[in-house]
C-alpha cells in the first residue's frame, strides 16, 4: 500500500482533525510556524528553503483561534 492512509471514524470525525498540519502566524513580526504532531511541538516553517523565524526577541501575538491552545514554554 503507497500513499497517505487517512483515518476517518464515522463517529469520531474528530479523530482526523489531530493529524491535520496546524500553522500559526505571529502578528507583529510574521514568524510562522508549523505543528509537529509527531513531536507535538511548533516548528518553525520554512518557505522557499528560508525559515520564517521573524524577530527572536518579538513576544509573538498569534493569529491562532482559541480552539487549539497548547502551552508554548
Ligand atoms: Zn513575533
Amino acid at each position: 500500500m503507497t500513499g497517505t492512509l487517512i483515518i476517518a471514524h464515522p463517529l469520531e470525525p474528530h479523530m482526523t482533525v489531530i493529524t491535520s498540519p496546524r500553522e500559526r502566524e505571529c502578528e507583529r513580526c510574521g514568524r510562522r510556524d508549523s505543528w509537529d504532531g509527531d513531536d507535538e511541538t511548533w516548528r518553525i516553517a520554512v518557505v522557499d528553503g528560508e525559515k520564517q523565524a521573524g524577530n527572536p526577541h518579538c513576544l509573538h501575538e498569534w493569529d491562532i483561534n482559541g480552539t487549539f491552545n497548547p502551552v508554548d514554554y
